[in-house]
């Protein structure tokens, strides 16, 4: 089944639902006239359908391995990876004076999407790139932009994010890898990483380490961190690949799913670094490339979202089985009620997660191009609902593409299982939902709640006015923001950390249910109320916008039940 790149959806959200327009008013992203983007969608979805979908199978089948100490990557993927490269998607979003074509981190986010639908497996290389040239732009000194950001952003070079550790995971402050002043301005890094996604490759050039690492005098904890770009080969002066680093990838993990993807543990000797903004500031600087990470990751669920849905639609529109309840009775599948109900979940699910995406991307454009602190709360409090929620969807989505496929499902030719596997980990990498969900219930409501009752007023106040054309749908929404505001504030009232803890991935997920309910009633007023927009917003808002009340119920039910239990008794 061929992946058909959503161009038109991409589109109509960026016209309909976040505004794309207002970011390309601003004077960073005047280029980002509608003709380019639509130019650009339309050149990189060609290239995701021509080129990296043929290639998802290979790096089921084939996954990446260790040969004689050096990694040998899934058939193929070489070339999807100059076709990326070539095409100039590594640095869409970067810095023009390095080389990058300076659009909105939108354009990013939707071109992630797509490289993850195609294959997610090799679109994570791009996607860490990305990040680190993010990183890099607002943290590396002069030197060490000129001599990396060109090469990354072409694609000459890739780059990785070195965090975990084994007793280091969510808690990255417990990490043990250390750096040595070698009293010539670099640093001897040494040190254990794991899970270190594309820690090397066969594809020709450098593979650039960012590594978190903690100099002799730093503290314990976060505080006395550092970060360091530590490159497989040394550079020579003129960019050239000089002598070998000391590291080297001891093996790679064996994984459910992205086998195409090489998951690597490191081994760092003394290899030389150079520092990468301040001392003992690395958690502020890799966090610019963690953010970055988190939206693309969110990204990652809604490509497969989509590619899921492609594929468990064109199964059910093929297959027959027993007499249809509508029509002549001689239909396929896609007749029976109760596969309309998962096709229609599907295709809701997947708006509300892409217009939840790109909502929170326009915001970090808007914040970048603008500097307006508001802009960047709102950017700040959409990150972890977008990374949850489009990596939560993908889950459910692709677990329903299965479910259509019927008992061919778990039969991997059809590929259904593989969407459900490589998806599983996006819950799990670039901070736990868990941890996602605690970020926002904590330090993003820090102010007291004010980025996130600034954003219902703004949903409200639109919602208002929906309700004379929309009357049915539009109540409907506005009584899940009166209750999205009720819990927030029950939230922000808690003085005990741990109550609202204990409610914040319920939170975080009743939060991007009710998003999707607004998103989808724009949608359905940008159509008039009229037509297949109309038709998704009604099935989105009537049948899963009420999930809403049981997840925020759940929000408020405090820390207190989840202990009532002993240790002894769950282990009865
Ligand atoms: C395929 C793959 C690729 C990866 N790529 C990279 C990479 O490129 N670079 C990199 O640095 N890392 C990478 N990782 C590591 C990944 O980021 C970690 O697995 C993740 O951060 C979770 O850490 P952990 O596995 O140690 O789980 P743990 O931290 O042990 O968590 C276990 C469970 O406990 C929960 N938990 C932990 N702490 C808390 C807390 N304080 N409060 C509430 N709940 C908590 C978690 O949510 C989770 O449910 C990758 C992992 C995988 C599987």
């Amino acid at each position: 089944m061929p992946y058909r790149a959503p161009v038109a959806d991409y589109k109509f959200i960026f016209e309909h639902i976040v505004g794309l327009n207002q970011v390309a008013a601003t004077e960073k992203f005047a280029e980002a006239s509608a003709d380019v983007t639509d130019a650009i969608l339309t050149e990189a979805g060609r290239m995701c359908e021509e080129v990296l979908a043929p290639l998802n199978r290979n790096g089921d089948l084939y996954p990446a391995k260790v040969e004689n100490g050096v990694v040998r990557t899934s058939k193929g993927f070489d070339g999807g990876f100059r076709a990326i490269a070539e095409g100039g998607w590594v640095g869409i979003s970067a810095d023009p004076e390095y080389g990058g074509m300076g659009l909105p981190i939108a354009m990013t986010t939707a071109l992630n999407d797509m490289m993850s639908a195609s294959c997610m497996a090799l679109g994570l290389n791009p996607l860490l790139t990305q990040g680190q040239i993010e990183a890099l732009e607002h943290h590396a000194s002069d030197e060490i932009k000129a001599m990396y950001l060109p090469k990354l952003i072409s694609g000459e070079w890739t780059g990785t994010m070195n965090l975990t550790e084994p007793q280091a995971g969510s808690d990255v402050g417990a990490l043990r890898s250390k750096a040595e002043p070698k009293g010539d301005g670099t640093y001897a890094v040494s040190g254990q990483k794991i899970f270190i996604s594309w820690g090397d490759h066969d594809f020709g050039g450098n593979v650039c380490h960012l590594v978190l690492a903690r100099l002799p005098d730093g503290a314990e904890g976060t505080r006395g961190i550092s970060l360091f770009m530590v490159p497989k080969y040394i550079p020579n002066a003129d960019g050239s690949l000089g002598e070998a680093n000391s590291l080297r990838v001891v093996s790679l993990e064996h994984k459910m799913g992205i086998h195409g993807s090489p998951t690597a543990v490191m081994e760092f000797d003394g290899a030389t670094g150079w520092l990468v903004g301040a001392e003992h500031k690395g958690m502020a600087a890799m966090f610019t490339m963690m953010n970055n990470a988190r939206l693309a990751v969110g990204a990652q669920g809604i490509g497969i979202s989509e590619g899921a849905y492609q594929h468990a639609l064109a199964y059910a529109l093929d297959r027959k089985q027993g007499p249809t309840p509508v029509g002549d009775k001689s239909g396929t599948i896609v007749d029976h009620a109760d596969v309309r109900r998962m096709l229609l979940t599907m295709k809701a699910d997947t708006f509300a997660a892409r217009s939840i995406g790109l909502a929170c991307a326009v915001a970090i454009d808007m914040g970048n191009a603008t500097g307006d602190a508001e802009w960047k709360a709102r950017a700040a409090f959409l990150t972890p609902i977008a990374k949850s929620f489009g990596t939560d969807t993908g889950i459910r989505v692709s677990e329903m593409g299965v479910q259509v496929h019927g008992g061919m499902g778990f039969i991997e030719e059809t590929g259904a299982a593989q969407y459900s596997r490589d998806v599983r980990v996006t819950s799990i990498y670039e901070g736990t939902n868990g941890i996602q969900a605690m970020d926002l219930v904590a330090r993003k409501m820090m102010d007291g709640g004010e980025a996130a009752y600034r954003f219902l007023d703004e949903i409200e106040a639109d919602v208002e006015n929906a309700r004379a054309l929309c009357p049915e749908l539009g109540d409907a929404v506005w009584e899940a923001c009166e209750t999205l505001r009720e819990t927030t504030e029950w939230l922000v009232a808690q003085d005990d950390l741990n109550n609202r803890f204990a409610g914040a991935v319920p939170y975080q997920a009743g939060f991007a249910r009710v998003l999707g309910g607004y998103y989808h009633l724009k949608a359905a007023l940008a159509a008039n109320g009229k037509g297949a927009r109309a038709k998704l917003a009604r099935f989105y808002i009537t049948r899963l916008l009420p999930e809403h009340a049981s997840l925020l119920e759940q929000a408020m039910q405090g820390a207190s039940g989840l202990y009532s239990m002993s240790l002894e008794e769950l282990s009865a």
